[in-house]
């Protein structure tokens, strides 16, 4: 598969009036075309600032200190973070060839607008459509995300939806340029189950429709077990553990990613008795980032003297598995 976007050694930083907040520290990671990757850990570990900082989105108070995202578009490699963030050049980019769904349709789209002229006003910018065919091409992508009534609900305001509704109609304005990467911000928290899988279903779907990549970010190892392809688990702001779904699920090698995988709830009869596990302690405070592995003071198999000292680096134990632990480092490396 080729490659569509690399993540390389990303850092960002929050200046706060408490502090300075390290949220991404050193990140990697690669999305090929057509495949779903999943960034999956507890809130807090900088999963949404990483997803912001591809598109250089982030708040106000924050600082991209290093890093580079490379955007692979034909044959060009564009650094995305090299371009000015208000400029023509990533507006380019932006909605258009990678878009953004959140957890919350309402803080995305306005109410005072309906939703057709938000998925319209999309389309006119990076299209060249007319008014009319960007109607109909805002109709026709409604159909596709299963509104009923496309040509009637198009001119709804977002408060005259249902959640559901709103987060398929937020779908359907990502997905109306046809981009090639779509980034996900927990886009099924907020809903419930029945609503959920249909919204992942309907995300697989237009993945295969539309030939495109999505990142999808999640606190829910569930949701990743349903969608994704490759999986990268961060805990406080650096990635621990990337490998293929099939290995975090049936070959998972960090301690925090098991933990994770005990915290699922089970359905099978004798699962049933059981108590549903959660991981012990708290994510650390971020402005106070522990020495050595920060996951030391919640690991099961913490080594004394080793663990609390030495920050374990993101290694690779296998072509397609990566792990930044140091049960999978020899003493002395
Ligand atoms: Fe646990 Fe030590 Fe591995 Fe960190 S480095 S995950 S504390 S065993």
């Amino acid at each position: 598969m080729s490659k569509l976007l690399e993540v390389k050694n990303l850092t960002v930083n929050f200046n706060t009036a408490e502090g300075i907040v390290r949220a991404v520290r050193g990140v990697d990671f690669e999305v090929d075309k057509n495949q779903v990757l999943g960034i999956v850990g507890e809130s807090g570990c900088g999963k949404s600032v990483t997803a912001r900082a591809v598109l250089n989105v982030l708040a106000s108070n924050s600082e991209i200190m290093n890093g580079e995202v490379i955007y692979h578009k034909n044959n060009e490699k564009i650094d995305l973070l090299k371009l000015d963030k208000d400029g023509k050049e990533i507006r380019k980019i932006r909605g258009k060839e990678i878009s953004m769904i959140f957890q919350e349709p309402m803080t995305s789209f306005s109410p005072v607008h309906t939703v057709g002229n938000q998925i319209m006003e999309a389309i006119l910018l990076h299209t060249g459509l007319d008014k009319k065919e960007a109607r109909q091409r805002a109709i026709s992508i409604l159909e596709e995300v299963g509104i009923p009534e496309a040509q009637s609900r198009i001119d709804d305001y977002p408060y005259q939806l249902s959640g559901g509704m709103r987060q398929r109609a937020m779908i359907a304005m990502a997905l109306s340029c046809e981009p090639s990467l779509l980034l996900a911000d927990e886009p099924t928290t907020a809903l419930d189950v029945t609503i959920q899988a249909q919204i992942l279903d309907l995300m697989r779907d237009m993945k295969e429709e539309f030939g495109m990549s999505i990142i999808i970010i999640t606190h829910d190892i569930g949701v990743i077990a349903e969608i994704a392809d490759q999986v990268a688990v961060m805990y406080l702001g650096r990635v621990v553990e990337e490998a293929s779904v099939d290995d975090i699920f049936y070959d998972p090698k960090h301690p925090y990613t098991r933990a994770l995988l005990k915290s699922i709830p089970k359905i099978t009869k004798k699962d049933q008795k059981e108590k549903l596990l959660s991981i012990e302690g708290t994510v650390p405070d971020a402005y106070n980032i522990p020495s050595g592995c920060t996951f030391h003071n919640r690991c099961e198999e913490y080594m004394a003297g080793r663990c609390d000292k030495i920050q374990p680096e993101l290694i690779e134990i296998s072509p397609s598995h990566k792990v930044a632990c140091l049960l999978y480092e020899k003493e002395g490396d």
